[in-house]
């Protein structure tokens, strides 16, 4: 059996501890989702100058950011390493993929999983981005990692497909920018129509893409996924909305 695949919007690292419509879907999402032997966290918050994987029997938990309030550090995702699945994952992607114990699982993978799968049980391993790298790279390593989904692993892209921290809003229910909406709106009728081209050049998606990815980071995860489709496997979006006026929490499954 194919394990499914995931992108999933993270947004704000308070999503961790608030209960909005975005946490209820993936509590919801978590209760249908096949228990996979290992999860695979592609996060938009590790950047390197090489593809890593987190080879570590117990990943630390890494608060990496600053200014929120004492809960969040309160809120532990103590789960298990996968170091036997992130070596299989180097050899897979003809040794392009390296082990690492320098890093941790920071708040794109425990912010998520908190409520996907609550109770910590299942071991997690997380991948860079390699920031030296072309869009196309990512899209490729997808590629190379789909034997990865008959072996039981659950991949999931973390990131958000329009992502602009300098002009967010405060208030999380704020009302979305235009160019907000309208790229990520494009990304969504592209996804739908599987034209994976355009949404590796995104740089050329049209007006706003400037404003809407004013940065790789957070987009990149979804190159992986995209990568990873399949023929057959069926198509979902499990969230959409717009956070904080600039952030799309627009989440999907594939498989
Ligand atoms: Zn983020």
């Amino acid at each position: 059996m194919n394990m499914p695949v995931l992108f999933i919007g993270h947004g704000s690292p308070m999503n961790a501890i608030m209960r909005n419509d975005f946490t209820q879907s993936l509590r919801e999402l978590g209760k249908e989702l096949p228990r996979p032997k290992s999860i695979m966290v592609i996060s938009a918050h590790w950047l390197a100058k090489a593809s890593l994987v987190t080879c570590m029997k117990n990943p630390e938990q890494i608060y990496d950011f600053i200014g929120f309030p004492p809960e969040l550090y309160q809120l532990r995702y103590t789960c298990p390493g996968a170091p036997e699945d992130a070596h299989r994952v180097a050899k897979l992607t003809g040794y392009l993929v390296n082990c690492s114990t320098e890093w941790g699982l920071d708040h794109a993978s425990w912010a998520i999983l908190t409520h996907l799968y609550p109770d910590a049980d299942i071991p997690v391993f997380e991948m860079s981005l390699n920031y030296e790298m072309e869009p196309a790279y990512h899209y490729d390593m997808g590629r190379r990692l789909r034997a990865l989904r008959r072996e039981g692993i659950l991949i999931i892209g973390s990131g958000n497909l329009v992502h602009n921290l300098r002009s967010m809003e405060h208030d999380v229910n704020a009302e979305p920018y235009n160019w907000a909406v309208e790229i990520d709106e494009k990304i969504k009728s592209l996804l739908i129509a599987r034209d994976h081209e355009p949404l590796v050049d995104y740089h050329r998606l049209g007006r706003g893409v400037s404003m809407a990815v004013p940065t790789s980071d957070h987009y990149l995860p979804m190159l992986y996924i995209l990568g990873l489709q399949e023929r057959d496997d069926r198509f979902a979006f499990v969230h959409e909305g717009i956070q904080n006026g600039t952030i799309s929490m627009r989440s999907f499954i594939l498989g």
